[in-house]
């Protein structure tokens, strides 16, 4: 940033060039410009009254998915103003704040999360598959889900080695889709010849707290996950995109903090994203890749997660290479290029309309595909695409793409 600009606000900074209009999926649906990166810099400089319906209407409706901030040739942080904005909204009772309190509150508490999980189970049985409160809880129909996805274990059944690595598994993975855990902690000892070693005080990550503005509750549970990793200095798995974007921005949330701070820095260092990390080690083990298959290749097509996409890492090229390493083929790409899936963490509840008219563009693109699974690695993103599938009455099969590597070389071993 030039000297001169140090002291200029965002908006001030913002040079209305329009680029972050072009690729702001919630404005391509609304067309209002008060959806955007340059409108909500303009107004909410100019906005005092964080109880108004226009306060909340600003802060609310963004999925924060970055694409604005990648795009911006001034390098202005348009998030920032926006997340520090929301910390006002438990003042406004706009924006069914209700219904995303209550989220933000299940996710940062364990407790809450293994009585959803259980109160989820019970659920399942009697709402009909059509209840839009299924929906709402991210309760699909057993056949969505990989349930009883099982790896006998190889060489180490007897004597396992000592892990590795660690593993941060993300509150879907831990409370609703356990399969993933299943499947990661597969792959890794495929990979490194050793289990996964889950520490069982690590907790959300925080990311919905902090999206919703809640940023003392985010700062809490990001040192409880520091200290629960900190029983030992082995790298941290994680197979969620959200959670690891979310995490590696530790040391800018616990800043105000030196010790923190520094204890952050250590702790981002360890994070090891799930496909870098297995592409990594499909090359270091020259294991026999891409796999013969016994049956015809699935067609499949990976959807990127926005944290990951227009993360400072620009994770794209990483789950493309994996699939292709191992299937002998690249992942499908729909014509008209990559496509954000509406979910947006709390957005959703927030928006559901727009939500859903985003990933109805999405799903066009997909349908031309005729894919048969769909793969991603951000939990948001596997929630919006499994419940949409499902509406849609459309037959693919939506999972984590650790689960589909998983089942692709585990029939093919035992096979
Ligand atoms: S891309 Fe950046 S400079 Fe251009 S209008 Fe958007 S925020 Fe302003
Ligand atoms: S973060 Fe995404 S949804 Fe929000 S203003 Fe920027 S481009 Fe639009």
């Amino acid at each position: 940033m030039k000297k001169a600009d140090e002291k200029k606000t965002a908006d001030e900074r913002c040079a209305k060039c329009g680029a972050c209009t072009a690729v702001c999926p919630v404005y391509r649906i609304s067309g209002k410009e008060s959806h955007t990166a340059r409108g909500r810099l303009h107004l909410l400089s100019r906005l005092i009254n964080p109880s108004s319906t226009t306060f909340g209407e600003i802060t609310s409706a963004c999925l924060l998915c970055g694409a604005c901030r990648d795009v911006c040739a001034r390098k202005i942080d348009t998030l920032s103003p926006l997340i520090k904005a929301r910390e006002h909204l438990p003042t406004s009772a706009q924006y069914h704040y209700v219904e995303k309190l209550i989220a933000r509150k299940t996710l940062a508490s364990p407790f809450l999360l293994r009585s959803f999980a259980k109160l989820r189970a019970g659920l399942i049985e009697h709402l009909p598959k059509s209840s839009g409160l299924r929906m709402k809880l991210a309760i699909l129909p057993d056949d969505f889900l990989p349930t009883s996805l099982s790896f006998s274990r190889h060489s180490t059944t007897k004597n396992i080695n000592k892990p590795k690595i660690n593993y941060f598994s993300g509150c879907l993975a831990r409370y609703l889709q356990r399969d993933i855990i299943t499947a990661t902690d597969f792959l890794t000892e495929q990979a490194t010849g050793s289990p996964l070693l889950i520490p069982d005080d690590q907790t959300c990550c925080g990311l919905a707290s902090f999206a919703a503005g809640s940023r003392k509750e985010a700062q809490e549970l990001a040192r409880t996950n520091i200290a629960a990793f900190a029983v030992n200095d082995l790298p941290i798995l994680t197979s969620c995109a959200s959670c690891y974007s979310h995490l590696r921005s530790y040391p800018e949330l616990l800043a105000d903090n030196p010790q923190w701070r520094k204890r952050a820095i250590e702790f981002a260092a360890r994070l090891r994203e799930f496909s870098s990390f297995f592409l990594e080690k499909c090359f270091v083990r020259s294991l026999m890749y891409p796999i013969k298959l016994n049956s015809a290749i699935p067609r499949v097509f990976y959807h990127d997660p926005c944290h990951l996409r227009f993360g400072p890492e620009k994770i794209i090229a990483q789950p493309r290479a994996l699939l292709k390493k191992i299937l002998g083929v690249p992942p499908l790409e729909p014509a008209r290029g990559t496509h954000c899936c509406g979910q947006g963490g709390l957005f959703q509840l927030a928006h559901g309309e727009l939500s859903r008219k985003i990933f109805t563009e999405a799903l066009q693109d997909f349908s031309e595909l005729s894919a048969t699974h769909i793969v991603s690695t951000c939990s948001g993103c596997l929630l919006q695409w499994q419940k949409g599938v499902q509406e849609a009455g459309l037959n693919s099969q939506t999972c984590h793409l650790s689960v589909l590597l998983a089942k692709i070389i585990y029939a093919n071993e035992t096979a």
